[in-house]
C-alpha cells in the first residue's frame, strides 16, 4: 500500500524498498531526449523502407504504453487515475496524430531518416505551442517531448542515455527502468533510484542491489510530486521517498546512514574468515555479480568465488551480439581478479525483463515472455551464440577454474545438446590451435523451472553440478510475476511447494553425489541461512555486499539445530506458520 503523508513542504512517498541503504541527492527527471540525432538523407528508393522502419518504432512504442498503462491500473486509485490518463494520452498521440502525421510526411518531402524527422517536426510543434502561452498546452507539450523521446529509443534501440552522464548525487526518478538501463547507472553518480512500477525481485532490484544502490519501486503517487532538482532521500530498506526534506529529516536520515555504515564496517573484520556454523559445518559463500565493476566488490566483502556470472549483461545496452573476444576479456579478467578462486559463467539468459535489442528483433515478442523463447532454449534455438560463448569461455578457462552454468534447463535433451556443441567447439579448437584449459570446465544446470527441480535425480545424472535459482523457482511455482509490484505479496520463497522443490534437488543433488549451490535472492538474505543450511545446502551465492552478514549469521548457527529444526518446518503447510517458525528461530540470532 502506498502512502502519501504532508509534513510542511516535505512530502514522504512509499513504495517497495527493494535495495537498501540511504540516499541523499538531487532529482534527475528521467526522460527521453532528443540530444544527439543523427541525420542523414535517404534516396528515393529506400523511403517507403525507412517508413515502415518509422512504423515498427510506433508499434513498439505503442506496446510499451500499453504494457505500463495496464501496470499502472493496480496502483492506488489517484496515482492510477493520474499516470493512467497520461500514458492515455500518449498512446493517443501514436496513433495518428498531428506528430506522427507530420514525421512521415517529412520523411517523404525532405528524404531524411526518421529520427532527424523526429527532430524537426518537434521543434516545430514546441514553436507553435509557445506562441499560444498556454498553462495546459504547455503542459501537452512535455508529454509530446516523452513520446518522441520514447518513439526515438525505439529507432535508434537505445536505452535510456542520460544515465551515463549524470553529475554526483543524482537520484533517479522514472516511471520504469529496465535492468539494461540499471546497468548503465554508476554508484559514484546515482546515490539513489524510484521508480513508479516495479516488482521486489526484478533484476532491475536485483542490480540495484548489486550496485548498492539505494532503491524503491513502484511509488506510483511521485508522479508529478517530483521536479528535477528536488532535494531527495531515498531509504532503500524502508521503501520511503522523501522529497524537499525537513532539516529535522534530513539529521535523521544522516544519522541513520551513519549507523548502517558503522554495521558495515564492524562487520569487515569477518573479510578474511570462513564461514563455518557453531558445530563445524562449512558453508562456500561466493558472489553473483553482472558487470565488471563488482569484482572488486567481491574481493572486499570476502567472497570465496563467483558463483553466478549473468552473462546477459554484455549483452544489454548495444545493437550487436558481443563478439568472442568482448567476451573472453571480461571473463578473463573475472578469473584474473578471483586470482586462483572459482568463477561460474551462466550462458545467455535474456528473455522475461532481461532484454537485449539485437535478439527481440529475432525472436520478437516471445523473449519477453517469461514462458517463451528464453534462457538455454534461446542458446539451443541460436547456436551460434552458444558456440561464441562456449569458445570464450574455453580460452578464459586457460586463466583459472571456470564452469559453465545453462539457465532455465526443463529438460535432461537441454544438457545433453548443450554438451555435445561445448564437445564440437572445444574439438573445433583443438584442431585450430587455441589454448584450452587441461580438462572442459564442468557443466551444471540452473534449477529454476518446478519441472526441471522434479526431474533432479535424472538430470543430476547429466550434469556436473546444480544452481538452484530460487527466484525463478518461486515465480513458476507460484505462477506469480516477480517482476510485478501488484503481485508482489503473493511472491513467498517460504511456501511449502518452493521449499519441497528446494530440498528435493538438493537431496536428489546429493544423492547423485553432484555439488548444488543456491543463488537465487534467499542465499543473501541472514533470514533464509539457518532453514536452507537445514535443507542441506552448503554453498550461497549472492550479491557480494551481503556476504558480510549471512557470514555472521552462518557463525551463530548451530548446523545440527537448524537440520532438526527445518525438519519441522517442512511439516506444516501453512506458508504463514512456517514464517513464524522460521522467526522464532532466526530470534536467537537476531539476539546474538
Ligand atoms: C534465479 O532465478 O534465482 C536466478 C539466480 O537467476 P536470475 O535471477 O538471473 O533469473
Ligand atoms: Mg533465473
Amino acid at each position: 500500500m502506498i502512502n502519501s503523508v504532508k509534513i510542511n513542504t516535505e512530502k514522504i512517498f512509499e513504495g517497495l524498498g527493494v535495495s537498501p541503504g540511504i540516499g541523499f541527492g538531487k532529482a534527475h527527471i528521467l526522460e527521453s531526449g532528443t540530444r544527439d540525432v543523427v541525420e542523414y538523407f535517404i534516396p528515393d528508393d529506400k523511403i517507403r523502407a525507412e517508413l515502415d522502419r518509422f512504423e515498427v518504432a510506433l508499434r513498439e512504442s505503442i506496446a510499451q504504453l500499453d504494457k505500463l498503462r495496464q501496470k499502472a491500473s493496480a496502483l492506488p486509485e489517484a496515482a492510477a487515475e493520474e499516470l493512467g490518463y497520461m500514458l492515455d494520452a500518449h498512446i493517443h498521440m501514436l496513433k495518428g496524430s498531428r506528430l506522427v502525421r507530420g514525421i512521415e510526411t517529412y520523411i517523404q518531402n525532405h528524404g531524411v531518416n526518421a529520427e532527424a524527422a523526429v527532430k524537426h517536426v518537434l521543434v516545430d510543434i514546441t514553436k507553435g505551442f509557445k506562441a499560444l502561452d498556454d498553462a495546459y498546452i504547455a503542459s501537452r507539450q512535455s508529454d509530446i517531448h516523452q513520446v518522441a523521446g520514447r518513439v526515438l529509443r525505439n529507432l535508434t534501440n537505445t536505452e535510456h542515455q542520460s544515465l551515463k552522464d549524470l553529475s554526483d548525487d543524482s537520484i533517479v526518478i522514472a516511471e520504469e527502468l529496465t535492468p539494461a538501463d540499471t546497468a548503465l547507472m554508476h554508484p559514484a553518480s546515482v546515490a539513489g533510484f524510484c521508480t513508479l512500477l516495479g516488482g521486489p525481485e526484478s533484476h532491475t532490484a536485483i542490480m540495484a542491489r548489486a550496485l548498492g544502490i539505494p532503491a524503491v519501486l513502484g511509488a506510483g503517487e511521485l508522479v508529478g510530486e517530483v521536479g528535477a532538482g528536488d532535494s531527495l532521500i531515498v531509504d532503500g530498506g524502508r521503501g520511503k521517498v522523501i522529497v524537499n526534506p525537513s532539516d529535522k529529516t534530513l539529521a535523521y536520515y544522516r544519522k541513520q546512514a551513519a549507523q548502517i555504515q558503522e554495521d558495515i564496517s564492524r562487520l569487515s573484520h569477518l573479510r578474511n574468515r570462513q564461514a563455518i556454523t557453531n558445530d563445524g559445518v562449512k558453508v562456500i559463500l561466493e558472489a553473483n555479480v553482472e558487470l565488471p565493476l563488482e569484482a572488486e566488490l567481491v574481493k572486499e566483502n570476502g567472497g570465496e568465488g563467483i558463483g553466478l556470472l549473468r552473462s546477459e549483461f554484455m549483452f544489454m545496452n548495444r545493437e550487436t551480439l558481443p563478439s568472442e573476444d568482448d567476451q573472453y576479456e571480461i571473463f578473463r579478467d573475472f578469473l584474473l581478479q578471483m586470482d586462483g578462486k572459482p568463477v561460474t559463467v551462466r550462458t545467455l539468459d535474456i528473455g522475461g525483463d532481461k532484454m537485449a535489442q539485437s535478439l527481440i528483433r529475432d525472436f520478437g515478442d516471445s523473449i519477453c515472455s517469461p514462458l517463451g523463447m528464453r534462457g538455454v532454449r534461446l542458446s539451443l534455438n541460436r547456436p551460434d551464440i552458444l558456440e561464441t560463448q562456449y569458445r570464450a569461455i574455453l580460452r578464459a578457462g586457460v586463466h583459472g577454474p571456470i564452469r559453465i552454468l545453462l539457465p532455465m534447463v526443463t529438460s535432461v535433451d537441454d544438457v545433453r545438446q548443450a554438451r555435445r556443441i561445448l564437445h564440437a567447439v572445444a574439438a573445433k579448437m583443438r584442431h585450430e590451435g587455441v589454448e584450452l584449459p587441461q580438462y572442459l570446465p564442468p557443466l551444471g544446470a540452473m534449477i529454476e523451472v518446478p519441472g526441471a527441480a522434479l526431474a533432479a535425480d535424472a538430470l543430476a545424472k547429466v550434469c556436473e553440478f546444480f544452481a538452484i535459482g530460487s527466484n525463478d523457482l518461486t515465480m513458476y511455482t507460484l505462477a506469480t510475476d516477480r517482476a510485478d509490484e501488484k503481485v508482489a505479496h503473493l511472491y513467498d520463497p517460504l511456501h511449502p511447494a518452493v521449499l519441497r522443490l528446494i530440498q528435493f534437488t538438493t537431496q536428489a543433488a546429493i544423492r547423485n553425489d553432484i555439488p548444488v549451490s543456491l543463488c537465487g535472492e534467499m542465499a543473501g538474505n541472514p533470514k533464509y541461512s539457518a532453514l536452507l543450511i537445514g535443507l542441506g545446502i552448503r554453498d550461497l551465492s549472492m550479491g557480494a555486499s551481503n556476504i558480510p552478514r549471512v557470514k555472521q549469521r552462518i557463525m551463530n548457527i548451530d548446523a545440527t539445530a537448524a537440520c532438526a529444526h527445518a525438519d519441522t518446518m517442512m511439516m506444516q503447510t501453512d506458508q504463514t506458520r512456517t514464517a513464524m517458525m522460521l522467526e522464532s528461530f532466526n530470534s536467537h540470532f537476531d539476539q546474538a
